[in-house]
């Protein structure tokens, strides 16, 4: 550190910051581009689907174009720029080298249409990243086409439908506890099961007697996150595995917490039946606006025979595809998605999980793990951790070291744009009261964990000081200030009208 005078916060930057208009508010219709000239004998096939006016698309100049795109980029915080201790998401850095392979001409130009033979090595990388997917959580199959972690979920639980009602046996409940993320129950619900939430206990885990108390021949399966998001390891995942195998039904992990355990335990080895991994969190592909997910689901060998398709199967010197349900994939559930996958995700995954290797990876939830816990015993006594530590690579703190300053969760989170820092997870998991769920991820520095770990004390020091003002004014120095969520979520302005005309009235 130096002895520069340190800024009171750290976004120093308004001047800056530009009031960007819309596109359409820029550009008037018909101001650029080139007018062809109508085609001689041009008889119009469309009939009434033709356009009968214009659609007043902006005119614009390229550097206008540009200026517009780098100034909203500006107004946007991200991973590149800062800490973003989002729990639960695993906002961490996307190494630069997984970038410039996504972007091999072989790979990205390639389409998905072409026969197997021109894309041998495409096929063999999906294959590869399939196989190590399978050695890193123990399980014998794997279904690579699902877009992201709730689209595996739901991949998961077709195929866990598919097994039962193969067997004759289609069951109607699901079991989900009660800090689960919120794709898990929408999940079930999506696959027309009913769901049944089990409680958790005093220290952050499943209450296993309240789940057993609630299996029966109905229940399809049980979901569980873990490590959990309260940010701790289910210590009684193999009674819970026991559990639903003994009532017939399967074990659906969710796996998006993989980076905590990755190299250190097998959810195969747990008794998981189904997991999706999301190679946005754990393998470091970039997402949140940036760019597609990808949500690959491990299976057990129970349920390998439903796995949805395409499959790359080796054939020979070299890889097919199996894309349609009959011979051995007579069983399969079909198509999730069309072709096979998030290709440049894959080339993403596959970089990281080379150039980290076995060692690498294993030391990743090392580190995972470390930084959470290093946030935890600095910030324990400010902050309220909601469960004794350790934790995994998460940290749960809740509302009580706020109570009687005036200030809620919300507020705090917001104080902390102005910090310069993307607020943490707020209000979920839902149980605990006012949740801040902090996940540091292992690409930070010691020093910015302590630059996170100063403004988050700051902070509460400013709390207890009675300056509730300045918190219910937070952000200050953000492109918006405090934001109106309850009536962006009930009434969205999804629709651009032309300025003078009225806005839709909802
Ligand atoms: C992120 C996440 C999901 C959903 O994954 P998406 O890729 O965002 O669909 C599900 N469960 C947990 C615990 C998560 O953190």
């Amino acid at each position: 550190m130096t002895d520069r005078p340190q800024p009171e916060t750290a976004s120093r930057r308004r001047a800056l910051d530009h009031e960007e208009p819309l596109i359409f508010e820029l550009g008037a219709p018909g101001r650029m581009g080139v007018d062809l000239p109508e085609p001689e004998n041009f008889s119009d096939r469309l009939g009434d689907l033709s356009r009968s006016r214009e659609i007043g698309l902006p005119g614009l100049s390229e550097p206008q174009v540009v200026r517009h795109f780098v100034r909203l980029s500006r107004n946007n915080y991200s991973i590149d720029a800062g800490l973003y201790p989002l729990g639960s998401c695993t906002m961490k850095h996307n190494p630069r080298l997984n970038e410039k392979l996504a972007r091999l001409p072989g790979f990205a130009e390639l389409h998905p249409l072409q026969p197997a033979a021109t894309t041998q090595g495409a096929l063999a990388l999906i294959d590869a990243v399939g196989h190590w997917l399978k050695v890193i959580t123990g399980l014998p199959g794997i279904a690579m086409s699902p877009a992201a972690g709730a689209h595996g979920e739901l991949c998961g639980l077709m195929t866990i439908r598919r097994a039962l009602e193969a067997r004759g046996d289609a069951r109607s409940r699901v079991l989900v506890p009660d800090s689960a993320h919120g794709t898990n129950p929408a999940t079930a619900a999506m696959c027309g099961y009913a769901i049944d939430a089990v409680p958790g206990n005093a220290r952050g885990r499943i209450d296993l007697e309240a789940l057993k108390a609630k299996l029966d021949d109905d229940v399809a399966a049980v979901m569980l996150t873990n490590p959990n998001t309260c940010g701790l390891f289910e210590d009684q995942v193999l009674e819970v595995a026991e559990a639903i195998h003994g009532a017939g039904g399967f074990f659906y992990c969710d796996g998006a917490n993989l980076n905590a355990i990755m190299g250190r335990t097998r959810p195969g080895d747990l008794g998981v039946d189904a997991m999706h991994i999301n190679l946005h969190k754990t393998f470091s592909t970039p997402h949140g606006g940036g760019g597609p997910g990808a949500g690959p689901v491990v299976l057990s060998e129970a349920l390998v025979p439903f796995a949805p398709l395409p499959w790359v199967v080796e054939q020979g010197e070299g890889f097919a595809l199996v894309e349609h349900a009959v011979g051995e994939a007579a069983q399969s559930l079909g198509r999730m998605r069309a072709f096979h996958g998030q290709m440049g995700m894959f080339v993403r995954a596959y970089a990281y999980m080379l150039s980290l290797g076995a060692e690498g990876l294993r030391q990743v939830s090392e580190d995972a793990v470390l930084a959470a816990n290093y946030l935890l015993a600095e910030l324990d006594g400010d902050l309220t951790p909601s469960f004794p530590g350790p934790c995994m690579h998460e940290v749960l703190f809740d509302e009580r070291f706020l109570k009687d300053t005036g200030v809620t969760t919300l507020d705090y989170a917001k104080a902390l744009i102005d910090e310069g820092f993307h607020p943490m997870t707020i209000y979920f998991p839902l149980v605990v009261h006012g949740a801040l769920l902090t996940e540091p991820t292992e690409s930070e520095s010691k020093e910015s964990l302590d630059q996170l770990i100063a403004a988050m004390r700051r902070l509460v020091q400013r709390a207890r000081s009675g300056d509730t003002e300045f918190f219910q004014m937070a952000p200050r120095h953000a492109p918006r200030r405090r934001i109106d969520e309850t009536r962006a979520a009930r009434n969205p302005v999804l629709r651009w009208r032309p300025p003078g005309k009225d806005q839709p009235a909802e």
